[in-house]
């Protein structure tokens, strides 16, 4: 059984592919992180590698390995640092060259290749371009423009969107045991990131961090250039932490553009809607407009290693006082 929830398609694709023989010995699934591309990747792996005929069964010996990153024929590479370094391919491609040691097939599993170097990319490239029969890659990246186009090229692409919020609320009741109305809030603030719901739903500390950063917002609009620059400088000293920041931020100025059209029955943040109804008052509708624009901007800038610093400078300064 596929263990993965939604992307339904996907699971059928790779199904037939393998029941007709004719599995590619490339493939990219894209999308927002947290959505389920590794999970896919690696339920691909065990379906590949299953000691059962209708595979992936998820309970023989070789299932459970992959499961528990431990079958020696399936490895799962991702960045040192938030890089993938050439060392890395280079290992990959001595461990490519050996025959497997217990399944049918050698699956690499590349996380977020957009980390990777121009030289690890390029050194990939010689895989790509004649794979040993035997093995099979497996990229995940946020989109397909983030990477060389001679790597995409040679990858079956695979685009995963987010799912429903009601597929992730059901989800998280049904397969983890979260209760209902924690689920509801959950889900619509995962925008769709399965991943992100059930780390939330185990870890405490995400919802913290998110009310942190709501209420970073909240004070950040009542304030002047000095105090949004220093903020700005603190935050743009972890990339990853200023990402975070502006989706959560984003969510919020999406709601704010639901409240003013009357949408509010589909507002994410479900447990600050009086906050946002009245916030959504004081500002005009382009204004808002504005800001969800400079926001994503902003997000893009990051995604592609503009000076975060500066980037954030910008934003803020845009952050319309309310
Ligand atoms: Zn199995």
């Amino acid at each position: 059984m596929w263990q993965v929830v939604g992307h339904e398609w996907a699971v059928e694709l790779l199904k037939r592919s393998l029941t007709n023989g004719r599995v590619a010995h490339a493939y990219l699934l894209t999308g927002p992180p947290q959505i389920g591309k590794t999970t896919l990747a690696l339920n691909f792996a065990q379906a590949l590698n299953c000691q059962n005929p209708e595979g992936p069964c998820g309970e023989c010996l070789s299932c459970r390995k992959i499961a528990h990153g431990t079958h020696p024929d399936v490895r799962v590479i991702e960045g040192q640092g938030g890089t993938i370094k050439i060392d890395q391919i280079r290992a990959l491609q001595r461990q490519a060259a050996l025959s497997c040691t217990e399944g049918r097939w050698k699956v690499f599993i590349l996380r977020q290749m957009e980390q990777a170097t121009t030289e690890a990319a390029n050194c990939l490239l010689k895989t790509l371009e004649e794979p040993p029969a035997h093995v099979i890659l497996v990229l995940t990246a946020s989109e397909a423009d983030a990477l060389p186009p001679t790597i995409v090229s040679r990858c079956q692409v695979l685009n995963l969107r987010p799912l429903t919020v009601e597929a992730v609320r059901k989800a998280l009741q049904e397969r983890w045991g979260v209760e209902g109305q924690r689920a509801e809030l959950l889900a619509r603030l995962s925008g769709g990131r399965l991943g992100w719901a059930v780390e939330a739903a185990r870890d405490e500390a995400i919802l913290r961090r998110r009310d942190e950063l709501l209420d970073d917002l909240m004070e950040l609009i009542g304030q002047g250039r000095v105090e949004r620059f220093a903020y700005a400088q603190q935050l743009s000293r972890d990339t990853e932490a200023a990402r975070e920041a502006l989706g959560i931020w984003l969510s919020w100025w999406r709601d704010l553009l639901l409240m003013a059209s009357g949408s509010s029955a589909e507002i994410a943040n479900l447990d600050r809607a009086e906050a946002l109804r009245e916030m959504a008052g004081r500002y005009s509708l382009g204004q808002v407009r504005d800001f969800i624009e400079a926001l994503r901007a902003a997000a893009w800038r990051l995604e592609h290693n503009v000076n975060a610093r500066l980037t954030l400078e910008v934003l803020l300064l845009s952050l319309p006082r309310g």
